[in-house]
Parts: structure tokens; C-alpha cells; sequence
């Protein structure tokens, strides 16, 4: 492996300490970067049960070998830590430049732990590292603390903050970059607050180098080129960003729709939400990470009605999940709310399904005016949905019921609102996908690592291709084997921080991945990784979480409810055939019957001391 990948730069706030060192060429080897590093070191590094707002919790910030590289979408920073929303294992991405950074200023894995007595931000200023004082920056939004940060260190600084909700430990609070870009998911913000951490800044001046710069050359090419030839990217993603996949969710009848129940959205609503009817209104300006030539970011700059004037990036997520999710259809109040969140610096994923929640218990009658404060929270109400989310991040009324997540709401509530408390473990469901629609996507919901997540797999893009041999997406069958095989690629994929919208093929990657180190990684060692990070996790998880099989589960609605119409019409995941593929999952995972790996498959690993632990 190249001597100028696997720099380390640890932080103790407590002990105002800071160490570098050099990542073991074993774990090099065995993890890579990225998810890989984040596992292998909260495994090793966090004391088993540490409540993760502790001063112990270890936040993880790590890149991977192609990041700040000349490989076409490779920006992303990993952010990953014991999540106070879910207890368990959560990692989040980044776009746009402080990955890059990172590496510029010579490293590729940071990790805080500890507590400062006062609000501080770190400074990372190439070899010198500074714990300031940042007590001026504490109550401050994230569009003031990134002015604040860029007056105080300078314009060409890379910045990784916090709002008032990561302050005020807010369950879904995230870390914010350039305004519009977070790391959102599992409070990992929160656990940055807990430590008094404002911020972390870095300026980097060297490069990310390769070991081998011809074949590094040469695989830079090939992507470059399959990037062009891709249709989906060319025609969809750089002309409209996200919001490409609006039309093709509403025809596959998959569209996030009023708590997840309906799939479809009026059909004037869908054709106003396309890319191409957005671009036509308000010509976006494209925004790119960094060096990224898809950039797939659009920023829509309003100029005025009823918010005002403002600035706002709606990607997809964000669009369903404030509008249709909780009854929206006006662009520009959604485009509001998700600049409200991420002022805040709260996830807008599980802003929009917690509203979602209680704006359904409230039409059921599970909740009374009285519980709302006098709001009549039903869906579509902008005024109730405004102020729910200026509520959240101060716990103020309602706010201090939606902070906490949307499971633990369910928990609150009961009287069997659980069963449309659309998360798992903990973790929120998306907008990608009404799951009875994409059965295989709702499977790895249930068995994916950190909860409800969209990323964990590639069975979605698999089930709706139209192949032939490929079982379709109403149904379970055949699903497990390709969640299963997918989530090991996907997981090998984000230890190099590759962004999931470049579409590369595995063996891309993986000549990206040998150019850079100068290594010659198989795809087969390549896939290796990725399967011992998932089971490093899963024991992570068992340890932390005493997660298992109960934990593996869907919320009823998906099995009860079938899809009220629309191209999904009638279907609905069938629970018994959801439990088969379960225990089929297990198998092909080497797991027992109650989803805890075995000891021969974490020996076989190379996780002899998570087979200790986890006393398999
Ligand atoms: S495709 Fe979009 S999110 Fe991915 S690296 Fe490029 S600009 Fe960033």
C-alpha cells in the first residue's frame, strides 16, 4: 500500500490532546478507508455501552484512497459514530470539498472523543492542529457559523459544523457543509454537540496522491468515459439533479405520499416537481462537488412571495419528505422548510417522516389539539408544519416531541400508531421508495445496518430493470440473495467514498482503487472487504444494540395496508414470505436463526475478537 495513504489524526477534547499516527497496514488492508476504517474503529475504540451523548462516544471522520483524486465523483467524508437516535452503528456522507481537504492537509482518518468544558471548533491547518475557543459561535445557525468560520480563517477553509440542533442534542441533528450539504443521518450532529464541538476546520494545502499514476491515469479515462455514456447521468441526473427520479416514481406508483400511504401524488403535482418543469421555472444553478463532473446539485434561488427572498436546494429526499409526504404540493414553502432544516442543521429525512407521523396520528384522532398546543396539524397545513420544524431544534411545543425521533414517538403515542411509524431500528424511512412497490428495497430496509436506509443495497436499481431472470418488484422472491450480495459491493464501495450517482461498474472501482494504491486487490478480496465490514457491524450492533431478528422488521403498514391505487394497486409484502426471506438472509449470511453471525463466519473474517465479544 502507498506510504502516503492511512494518516491519522486523533483528538481528545478532554484532554486537549492531539496525536498523529499511521492506520496499521493490516487494517489498510482488510478495510481500505472510508466505512471500512469507520467500523474498524468504533469496534475497537468505544468502550461497549457508551451512551453515545457521553463524552466516550468517538466520532469518526474518515475519507478513502480516491477521495480529492482526479476520479470523477469520489468528494465524499464518511461521518460515523455510536448514533444517539438509534444506538447502533450509523455512518453518513458529505459531498462537496472537505473530504478533498482532509487529504490536501494530510490525512485520511480523524477520529474526537472527549468533552471541551467550553464550545470549541478544531482547526486543522495542514501538520498544525488548534483546539479554539468557538463560545462566540454557540447558538449561531449554520449559514452564520460558516460566515463567522470563513472571516475568522479564511475564505479557502473547508467547514464541518453544527446548528442549534446538534447543540441542543436533537436525536437527528447532523453535521453541515457548505450550507446546502450534510451528513444527516443518526444524529451524528448531536453527538458533535455533546462534545461542545461547533466545528471542525481544515485547510489543506499538499494533494491527494496515487502510487501508480499511469494505471491511475488509465482508470480515470474508463470512468470518465462510462460517466459520459450514461444515459440515466447525461439525460437525467446533470440536467435536473435528483428530481429526475420524480417522474419515474410517480409512474411506478412509489412516490412518497402522506405518511407512506398512497404511491402516487396528483398528477399535476408530479409534473410540476419534475426536473424539467423546476428548470424551466427557476433555472437552477448546477452545484458540484468537487472535481465531480455530473453535478447533480441544483440551487434554486427564489426571489421572493410568500418566504421572501431565499436560496434553497431541493434535492429529492428532500422534496417528497417535506412536501407529499406531509401533504406540501407548493414548491416554494417546501423548498423553505428544507432551508429552515438545514439552517438548523437537522436531517430533513427524518424531519419530514417525524411530521409525517404526527400529522397522521392527529387525523387519526390519536392525537388531540390539545397534544399539538391548539394546531391543527393535519396534512398539508403549512403554518402547523413551519412550526413544527422551527420547534424542533429548540424542543420548543411540539418540537419536543418530534426531537425525538420517530420510533420513540411511536413508543409515546401508542395505542397502535407504531404500525405507520415508518423507521427501522430507530432510522427513518426515506422517500426512495413506497416499499410495496419495491419489495427488495423494503427487504434491506429491514436488515440493513444502521435502519430504514436506501443506500445500504443496489436491489432497487436490480428489481426495477426489467431482466428477465430478475424476480419482479412486488414480490420477495430471489431478493435476499441480491440484498445480500449488493449491500457487500455497495459497503466495498463506500470504503473508497464513492458516490453512489456515478453509476461505476465494480471493476471501475476496483482499477481506480489499485491505481491509487499501487496494490493489486481482486474483486474477489475487493467484495471480501466489504463482507467483513458488514459483519463487523452487525456484531457492533449486537454488542451495542442486543440487536437481532426482532429488531430485522418492517412497520405493519407494509404488510397490512395493500397499496390503495395507482400502478401499485393492491399489493402489499406479504409477512409470511417476508419471514422466509429472513431466515434465507441469515443462511447466506452465516448468521443463527436470531441474526447474530457465528463464530466460524466471524473466524473465517478475521473478527476473532467481535467472535469474543459478541460470546459466539
Ligand atoms: S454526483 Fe452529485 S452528489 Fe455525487 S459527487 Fe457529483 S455532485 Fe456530488
Amino acid at each position: 500500500m502507498t506510504e502516503s495513504y492511512g494518516k491519522r489524526l486523533t483528538i481528545d477534547l478532554s484532554a486537549k490532546e492531539v496525536t498523529k499516527g499511521k492506520i496499521e497496514e493490516d487494517v489498510l488492508k482488510n478495510f481500505i478507508g472510508g466505512k471500512g476504517f469507520a467500523a474498524k474503529v468504533l469496534y475497537d475504540e468505544l468502550k461497549p455501552g457508551t451512551n453515545p451523548l457521553s463524552p466516550d462516544n468517538v466520532l469518526v471522520m474518515v475519507t478513502g484512497p480516491l477521495v480529492g483524486t482526479s476520479a470523477p465523483a469520489f468528494a465524499k467524508t464518511a461521518f460515523a459514530t455510536k448514533s444517539p437516535l438509534t444506538g447502533i452503528f450509523i455512518d453518513s456522507y458529505v459531498g462537496g470539498s472537505l473530504g478533498p481537504g482532509i487529504r490536501f492537509a494530510g490525512y485520511d482518518l480523524v477520529t474526537v472523543r472527549g468533552k471541551a468544558e467550553k464550545p470549541v471548533c478544531v482547526y486543522i491547518n495542514d501538520e498544525e492542529v488548534k483546539i479554539e475557543d468557538a463560545t462566540d459561535l454557540w447558538g449561531k445557525d449554520v449559514v452564520e457559523t460558516e460566515k463567522a468560520l470563513k472571516d475568522r480563517f479564511g475564505r479557502d477553509v473547508q467547514i464541518a459544523s453544527i446548528g442549534p440542533a446538534g447543540e441542543n442534542l436533537i436525536s437527528h441533528a447532523c453535521v453541515c457543509h457548505q450550507i446546502y450539504r450534510q451528513a444527516g443521518r443518526g444524529g451524528i450532529g448531536a453527538v458533535m454537540g455533546s462534545k461542545n464541538l461547533k466545528a471542525i476546520v481544515v485547510k489543506g494545502t499538499g494533494k491527494a496522491k496515487v502510487a501508480d499514476e499511469s494505471s491511475f491515469r488509465e482508470a480515470v479515462r474508463a470512468a470518465n468515459e462510462n460517466i459520459r455514456n450514461n444515459k440515466v447521468i447525461q439525460e437525467g441526473l446533470s440536467k435536473y439533479g435528483t428530481l429526475t427520479m420524480i417522474p419515474m416514481a410517480q409512474a411506478m406508483g412509489i412516490a412518497t405520499v402522506k405518511n407512506y400511504s398512497t404511491g402516487v401524488m396528483e398528477e399535476e403535482v408530479a409534473e410540476r416537481f419534475s426536473g424539467p418543469a423546476i428548470e424551466a421555472r427557476y433555472k437552477p444553478e448546477r452545484l458540484s462537488c468537487y472535481r465531480c463532473p455530473i453535478a447533480c446539485e441544483k440551487l434554486v434561488r427564489i426571489t421572493g412571495g410568500k418566504w421572501g427572498k431565499f436560496s434553497a436546494e431541493t434535492e429529492f429526499e428532500t422534496l417528497m419528505l417535506l412536501g407529499p409526504n406531509i401533504g406540501i404540493t407548493d414548491y416554494e414553502t417546501i423548498a423553505y422548510l428544507g432551508l429552515l432544516c438545514d439552517k438548523m442543521g437537522m436531517d430533513t429525512i427524518q424531519t419530514g417522516n417525524a411530521v409525517s407521523f404526527v400529522m397522521e396520528c392527529y387525523e387519526k384522532g390519536l392525537m388531540s389539539q390539545e397534544d399539538t398546543g391548539g394546531s391543527e396539524v393535519r396534512f398539508g397545513n403549512e403554518q402547523a408544519a413551519l412550526e413544527m420544524v422551527t420547534d424542533i431544534a429548540y424542543r420548543k411545543g411540539l418540537g419536543k416531541l418530534l426531537a425525538q425521533g420517530t420510533k420513540a414517538m411511536a413508543d409515546k403515542i401508542g395505542r397502535g400508531s407504531e404500525k405507520f411509524a415508518m423507521q427501522v431500528k430507530g432510522l427513518a424511512f426515506p422517500a426512495a421508495w413506497d416499499i410495496r412497490g419495491a419489495q427488495g428495497h423494503g427487504f434491506s430496509f429491514a436488515v440493513s445496518d444502521r435502519g430504514a436506509c436506501h443506500l445500504s443495497s443496489d436491489v432497487d436499481f436490480i428489481e426495477f430493470s426489467g431482466a428477465p431472470e430478475v424476480p419482479d418488484r412486488f414480490t420477495l422472491e430471489g431478493k435476499p440473495k441480491i440484498v445480500k450480495d449488493t449491500e457487500d459491493l455497495a459497503t466495498a464501495r463506500e470504503t473508497l467514498i464513492s458516490c453512489i450517482f456515478n453509476f461505476l461498474p465494480p471493476e471501475i472501482h476496483l482499477s481506480l482503487l489499485n491505481g491509487a494504491l499501487g496494490s493489486d486487490i481482486s474483486m474477489d478480496e475487493f467484495l471480501l472487504v466489504g463482507e467483513r465490514t458488514e459483519q463487523l457491524i452487525r456484531a457492533f450492533n449486537v454488542r451495542e444494540g442486543n440487536i437481532s431478528k426482532k429488531d430485522d422488521i418492517l412497520p405493519g403498514r407494509v404488510f397490512e395496508e395493500p397499496m390503495p391505487k395507482g400502478p401499485g394497486e393492491g399489493h402489499k409484502i406479504s409477512r409470511e414470505k417476508f419471514e422466509e426471506a429472513v431466515d434465507a438472509y441469515y443462511q447466506l449470511r452465516g448468521w443463527s436463526k436470531d441474526g447474530v453471525p457465528t463464530r466460524k463466519k466471524l473466524m473465517d473474517l478475521g473478527l476473532e475478537k467481535a467472535a469474543q465479544e459478541i460470546g459466539v
